[in-house]
Parts: structure tokens; sequence; C-alpha cells
């Protein structure tokens, strides 16, 4: 063999070594602990193949090996593969319109410590963020200061995010035009950790999926909805994100043209017609009776009262109209509904599937189910943990090329 051809074949290998890590570890993450065995037949890798791999990833410390329970009777216990959640922990922060959230949250999903504190509707000045988030990280235990650990920063956002940078074009409902909250955060935190930011939905949508409501499932359409109303979407296993991170807005899907004004500037948008503001209009309640208002409405219908009834039957029609048109345009399997849409499925749900019949085509229909959310308040911020975990999942051999001169620089 000439030379460049026996440099290519250790290229070939060492991508091979390279994505089976990131098959081993994915699954770890999602779904371990695990026997070698059941490794063997998740990955479709040899045995051999992945004792070895086991054996680099608990020398890097991300994952772990310990014995069992016997499996029924007498032989020898089995061992059990864990990812090992010191071994890469990332910190994820949530910018919610209620609350700001923060929580330290290591590989296998475990978190380790999460703080939310409630926080005035409105308007948020970036600087007043900046000191909430420096305080909240604080609070889970100033992460940047041990930063060989320290994989990145996940933050969700109620608003349009712009993937590549973490630039907010549009969040009405902080008030926000054009910030700069990727950079803002990192210059909060000072730290040099990657900080990767997107929409709360989507990130909503990315909990869902890897551990809540959608195990499993590989096109979901996540509707969320509070005072806004986000949306997050995976097509054949892959969020769709569109060209530079904005899709899924379909809080801002025109269905009403004689509509109530919206956050974004235009009129009789889906939000208008399903968000929390024409639920307590409908049901007699000022619009601005805040999440207080909602869970009163929530607990008279409860007791049987028709306005109360009357005022989230009328918003699950809307809710179910605006679904049947998402199914048409996009074929998903399952609709997980959160926040406010979870609590309204529970007292609406014939009237949301009436629509769905009505509306959908019977094809598309007919393949998809819905669910209220399994994660409640958190799935955002534990996405937001998901996207920053990210990087160690697709390739953890970067990250233990790493291990040697992190204990070299501590001996
Ligand atoms: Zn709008």
């Amino acid at each position: 063999l000439a030379a460049s051809q026996i440099a290519s074949v250790g290229q070939r290998s060492e991508t091979i070594r390279r994505s089976n890590l990131s098959a081993i570890v994915r699954e770890l993450h999602a779904h371990g602990p695990l026997s070698r065995s059941e490794l063997v037949a998740r990955t479709g890798l040899t045995r051999s193949a992945v004792r070895g791999l086991i054996g680099e990833l608990s020398v890097g410390g991300l994952a772990t090996e310990r014995s069992g329970a016997p499996l029924g009777g007498p032989g020898r216990p089995s061992v059990l593969v864990a990812a090992n959640p010191a071994g890469a922990e990332v910190l994820a922060i949530e910018i919610a319109v209620d609350s700001l959230a923060a929580a330290i949250v290591g590989l296998g999903g475990q978190v380790a410590r999460l703080v939310r504190v409630e926080r005035p509707r409105g308007h948020l000045a970036v600087d007043d963020l900046v000191h909430d988030v420096r305080e909240l990280a604080g609070q889970v235990g100033n992460p940047w200061d041990q930063s060989d650990r320290l994989l990145g920063i996940g933050v969700a956002v109620v608003g349009m995010v712009r993937r590549s940078d973490g630039f907010v074009p549009l969040a009405p409902n902080l008030g926000w035009h054009d910030v700069p909250l990727g950079e803002a955060i990192a210059g909060a935190l000072g730290t040099a950790a990657p900080v990767a930011v997107a929409n709360e939905a989507d990130l909503g949508a990315l909990a869902e999926l890897r551990r809540g409501a959608a195990v499993g499932e590989r096109d979901l359409l996540y509707i969320s909805g509070e005072v806004g109303v986000g949306g997050g979407l995976f097509v054949g296993g892959r969020p769709l994100t569109g060209a530079a991170g904005f899709a899924g807005e379909v809080g801002h899907m025109p269905v009403n043209p004689d509509g109530a004004m919206c956050g974004c500037g235009s009129r009789g948008c889906w939000e208008t017609e399903i968000g929390e503001r024409a639920l307590l209009q409908r049901a007699g309640r000022p619009i601005d009776g805040g999440r207080e208002a909602v869970e009163s409405i929530l607990a008279a219908a409860a007791q049987q009262d028709a306005v109360s009834l009357t005022a989230l039957n009328e918003t699950g029609r809307w809710l179910g109209r605006g679904l049947a048109g998402l199914v048409n345009a996009l074929n998903p399997r399952m609709i997980v509904l959160g926040g406010l849409f979870g609590r309204v499925y529970f007292f609406v749900a014939p009237t949301i599937k009436e629509q769905l019949d009505r509306f959908a085509l019977p094809a598309a229909r007919e393949v998809v189910r819905l669910a209220p959310a399994a994660l409640g308040v958190n799935a955002p911020l534990l996405g937001a943990a998901e996207l920053a975990l990210e990087p160690v999942l697709a390739d953890p051999a970067a990250w233990l090329s790493r291990t040697p001169q992190r204990m070299l620089a501590s001996a």
C-alpha cells in the first residue's frame, strides 16, 4: 500500500471508531443503564467492539460499569453500563414568560440541581436578565469554575432565535427586538464554554421526544401555549428548524382576518384565538389576569361551571381546527400538547378530535395520535440541557481526547 492509502485507511477506521462511540453514548444517554448484550443488540456492533468502546468511555469518565442483579436464578450477575452524569455536565437556562430557571444536568439526563424563580410578566431588560442569570447560575453551583467538566450552556427562550449565534430578532412577551442573547449570556457568565440558544417550544419538543410523551417517535408536532403559542417540529427524527432556526412559529399562522391584534404586530394570528388571553376573555375574566385567573377557570370547569366549560370548548375548537391544518401540511405521527393546551385537552379532548376529524385529510388524520405533554413546566429547560449535551453525544471522542491534558494539568 502507498503511504497515502494507509493514511486513508487509518482515517476511515478513526471515523468509524468515532461514530461507534457516539452510537454507544447516545444509547446510554437515552436508555441507560444497559447490559453489554443490550448494547450489542441496539447498536448492531460486535460484542468485542462494544467491550472496547465501553472501556474507552470508562477510562475517559463518560461511562461506568457496575454489577446488576442476577437475572433469574443462578449464574453470574449481568454487568450494567451507565452514562456517568458527572463525566460531562451542562448548564441549562430557561427564560419563560412567568419565570426564570437554571439547572445543572449531567450526561444521561440526570438533573443535579434545579432552581426556578417567578418573575413578573412583561418587559425584561437585558441588563436585568444578565444579572438574574448570573445569580441563578450561582445558585445551582458556579459551574463555570469547574470548566473541565462543563460542556456548555443551553438556553431556552420564549422568542424567535437564530440558531447560529443565539440572536433573538423578536420576543413579544419579553418586549425584545434584536437582542444578542447568546452573547449576553456568555458575557454574564464570563465563560468560554459554548452557548447554544433555541426557542422554548423547539426545546420542549426535543425533551418530550427524548424523555417524555413522545419517546420513540420520529414525526412529532409539539404545541405549547400560555400567553404566546409555540410549536416544535421533528420530521424523520430531525428537528425542523428552517433556514435560520425560525420554523415552528405556528402561533402566528393567520387564522382570523377579523381577529384581535397580536403581539407580533399582525392581526388574527392563531395565538389570538387559542392563547391565554382569548380564554380569559371568553370566560369573562380580565385578559391580563395571568396564571391565577387561568387556574380559576380550570378549577371552575372541574366543578362543571358552564361559562368556563364553554370558554374552554371554544379554545379547543380553534385549537383543533389549526391542528387540522398542521396535520395536513406536516403529516405528524404524534401531537403533544404542552403548557395550557395539555390542561385544556383534559376538558375538551372530544372537541379537539372532532375538529381534526372534520378538517384534516382522512389519510393524515388516521395516523396521528394526540397526548398531553409528560414533562410539565420543565420540558423546555430539560430540552436546553439536551441541546447543550449534543456535542458530546455527536462526538464523544473529541471530549475524551481532552481528558489526558486535564488529568495532567491537575496532577
Ligand atoms: Zn402574531
